[in-house]
């Protein structure tokens, strides 16, 4: 079984392995860690990662990169709209209403949604994974931002079906780091003593993200995060980019963003231009010859004024930071340690900022770019039963808070009430009880849209199905069970309808409903992974009943004079009954549609293949083709028959004919016959050695024979006879030896002079037809008598 854990970032992906020796992260067939986030579309294939990358400028409208975002976003989303401008590639709204990506694939416009995109970023990471495991890796840990909503997140989920993964756990990549952090840790505070509080700060390409997690002895609770989704590497790349449009197009009278090759370009060398002035605080140069309209361009810059024109972003790194503390209800004091992740944060300034902020050095005792991956191997090492792995618990939370809206007949309106608050524990269930006598649909939505990086507060509908009125025609009680899966997802995962019979006063009862309250504690002790989650659940009862205060209103009053409190002592027996749910998710693809995309993923992930084979094998034949011309006019030329030479190609033919495989072939084959005479000629010397002593070996045992025991002779002879009269008798082979095997052959006579040599003819006749062609004209220089 798999162990892995990918991080699937804006610009790289990482993919790491849990195996007996600890976390390895994964190179990939260019012995890279980082595989680019990029897909280039082509006319017979696709490339993935690093390949893709290659690709940016010159396949520049079909290869595809900063999708990440368009997860779970709609065409029209004010996100997706910003982010247009900035693409080389076009987006168009699909017939869901979401993003989808254009591309020309195999010759044919085509659409893909982010999904199928991210799909193959995945396909091609477990490819990268299976490779070193030498087995089909299945089951996995993905990371995603601590701010995804849940659509983003169900996004991510349905492209790891569509890369054929099991995704045990969508993993918020601050906590991935935390658990990368503290696992290893041996000297965290026993569990009774005050925890650790340790600042995680991860700022990559995209996006700004921060936690606060406490430590103790086998445990880690995230208390706290806070985000700036849009502030990451690339805003920085960005204040560059405009600034050197600027000069160049005052200086060079050139509007680079009129085209979007030079603007890649352009982009590129600013990335560069960044990391340098990370390390170096001295004017740097910019420089990128025939630019646009074959004008070469150069500029310069350092870290000072960059700083300055970064005054804004600069600005942004604060407030999150502040923002953790606040909602942790911690002091700067309370901190014992600020670990930075994240390629941006190699930024001195963003550095400095949050060094300044918590008044502390910062550690970067982790490693900035694949702290995500190891945090995910490790949750996936954690959550598999093929891997054993020290006790660790991870407590995540609820990023924005969840509320509840349902109709209620009674106050002919509509109720609602917060079900998880913000940074809530998560994974988390709740039971919440509703009086009813029909179906009911529940409203899940973000109670505040203020603070939601996403334009739609709206999670799901889900309607409470085949509920009915009791026996009597009052409400029934129904019990719904809400939760926040280790996803980070909201659902209402079930719902049933509590039947209540009255008991007689001496009776029994079954099953009381302080059972039945016990038995929801159960439902919820199993969701709950921690004992002190177990405590938090009391507040989730206490909701549960103060549901059912509100909700009762809904049913009806007079259910609450048929159930007065005396009535619940024991006094009724009650029995569930399951009831159906349907869910309507915000943007959820379809079961249909996933099949189909698995199915075309399956096919494009099979016409890469062909398509690398035909390649391979199409390099090595011209491999050997260059090999082959250089060797017929050097070593191996004086080996070439005339026949076979006519009609080998000159090498401007050779050359011309590297794209015609199947005239490689015969080359190929044209060209064994001199290639193993060559091979001959340079074993002749000792194999004639070897013949020799073989031959003086037998001579003397001859003479013993003839000396001593004279009735072996015959025997001998016969034997002789009998090897060597159907190599003698053998017609003549078609093919000539070349003249100078033939010279090569006349001169080799018989050793010691010792027998009857067939001379010359003989050597040329004298072979064995046990092998045929090519091997026949091994046995001139075998010449034995
Ligand atoms: P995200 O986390 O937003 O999904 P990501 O994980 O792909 O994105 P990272 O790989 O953590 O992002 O970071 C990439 C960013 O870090 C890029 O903007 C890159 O230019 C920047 N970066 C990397 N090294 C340096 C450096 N030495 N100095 C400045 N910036 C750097
Ligand atoms: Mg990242």
């Amino acid at each position: 079984m798999s162990v892995v854990g990918i991080d699937l970032g804006f610009q790289s992906c990482y993919v790491a392995v849990a195996r007996a020796g600890g976390i390895e992260t994964i190179a990939n067939e260019y012995s890279d860690r980082c595989t680019p986030a990029c897909i280039s579309f082509g006319p017979k294939n696709r490339s993935i990662g690093a390949a893709a990358k290659s690709q940016v400028i010159s396949n520049a409208k079909n290869t595809v990169q900063g999708f990440k975002r368009f997860h779970g976003r709609a065409f029209s989303d004010p996100f997706v709209e910003a982010e247009k401008s900035n693409l080389a590639y076009d987006i168009v709204q699909l017939p869901t209403g979401l993003t989808g990506i254009k591309v020309k694939y195999m010759e044919e416009e085509r659409n893909f949604t982010t999904e199928q995109v991210t799909a193959m970023l995945l396909s091609k990471l477990k490819e990268t994974a299976e490779s070193v495991l030498k087995k089909p890796v299945v089951d996995c840990v993905v990371s995603v931002p601590c701010f995804y909503t849940d659509a983003e997140r169900r996004s991510v989920m349905d492209a790891t079906q569509i890369a054929g993964l099991n995704c045990l756990r969508l993993m918020n990549e601050t906590t991935a780091v935390a658990l990368a952090y503290g696992i290893y840790k041996q000297d965290l505070p026993a569990l009774e003593e005050k925890p650790r509080n340790v600042v995680f700060v991860d700022m990559g390409h995209s996006s700004y993200q921060v936690s606060v997690c406490a430590f103790n002895k086998g445990k880690l609770k995230v208390l706290a995060t806070a985000f700036d989704t849009t502030l990451g590497g690339r805003k920085f790349d960005e204040v560059l980019v405009n600034h050197f449009c600027e000069e160049f197009g005052k200086k060079y009278k050139l509007d680079i963003k009129s085209k979007i090759r030079a603007l890649l370009r352009l982009s590129q060398e600013c990335e560069k231009l960044k990391k340098l002035m990370s390390a170096n605080a001295s004017d740097l140069p910019l420089s990128i010859e025939c630019f646009m309209n074959d004008v070469d361009v150069s500029g310069t810059m350092n870290r000072g004024k960059f700083l300055e024109m970064c005054d804004d972003l600069l600005a942004r790194v604060e407030p999150p930071l502040r923002s953790v503390l606040e909602q942790a209800k911690l002091k700067k004091e309370d901190i014992y340690a600020v670990e930075i992740v994240g390629g941006a944060t190699r930024i001195p300034a963003v550095k400095e900022k949050i060094s300044k902020f918590f008044g502390k050095e910062l550690s970067t005792t982790l490693n900035a770019d694949e702290a995500v991956t190891r945090g995910c191997a490790l949750q996936c090492a954690i959550l598999s039963p093929a891997f054993k792995v020290r006790e660790f618990s991870i407590t995540d939370v609820v990023p924005y808070p969840i509320s509840l809206r349902w109709n209620s007949p009674a106050e002919e309106g509509s109720s609602d009430c917060e079900v998880f608050s913000k940074n809530h524990s998560a994974p988390f269930s709740k039971v919440l009880t509703f009086y009813r006598k029909e179906p009911f649909t529940l409203e899940a939505y973000y109670s505040s849209p203020q603070d939601l990086p996403y334009p739609d507060p709206a999670i799901a509908q889900f309607l409470v199905q085949k509920v009915t009125p009791q026996s009597d025609g009052s409400s029934s009680k129904v019990k719904v069970k809400v939760r926040v899966n280790v996803h980070g997802i909201f659902s209402v995962s079930s719902a049933s309808l509590v039947e209540v019979l009255k008991f007689e006063e001496n009776e029994e009862p079954m099953e009381t409903d302080q059972n039945a309250k016990e038995e929801e504690k159960m439902q919820v002790d199993q969701e709950e992974p921690h004992a002190e989650d177990q405590q938090q659940q009391t507040p989730a009862e206490n909701k549960a009943e103060s549901e059912e205060m509100e909700t009762s209103q809904a049913g009806s009053k007079d259910k609450k004079m048929d159930q007065p409190p005396q009535a619940k002592k024991a006094k009724v027996k009650t029995s569930t009954v399951d009831l159906p749910i349907e869910n309507q998710l915000l943007w959820q693809i379809d079961r249909e549609m996933l099949n189909l995309y698995i199915e075309n993923e399956g096919k494009m992930i099979m016409q890469d293949k062909l398509e690398k084979e035909r390649n391979d094998a199409k390099n090595a034949v011209e491999e050997y083709v260059y090999e082959m011309r250089d060797k017929l006019s050097g070593e191996y030329e004086k080996f070439v028959s005339e026949d076979v030479s006519m009609c080998l190609p000159t090498r401007c033919l050779l050359r011309a004919a590297l794209n015609v495989v199947g005239t490689f072939k015969q080359y190929y084959s044209d060209s064994q016959p001199i290639k193993m005479r060559f091979q001959e000629s340079e074993e002749r010397p000792k194999l004639f050695e070897e013949l020799g002593k073989q031959i003086q070996q037998y001579m003397k045992v001859i003479s013993s024979f003839k000396n001593k025991v004279h009735f072996f002779f015959p025997t001998v002879t016969l034997e002789l006879m009998s090897i060597c009269s159907p190599i003698i008798s053998k017609p003549k082979p078609k093919v000539e030896p070349p003249k100078e095997e033939q010279k090569n052959a006349e001169q080799n006579g018989p050793v010691d002079g010792q027998g009857d040599s067939p001379g010359p003819q003989a050597a040329e006749e004298g072979t064995d037809t046990s092998v045929p062609s090519d091997s026949d004209k091994k046995l001139p220089e075998m010449d034995i008598d």
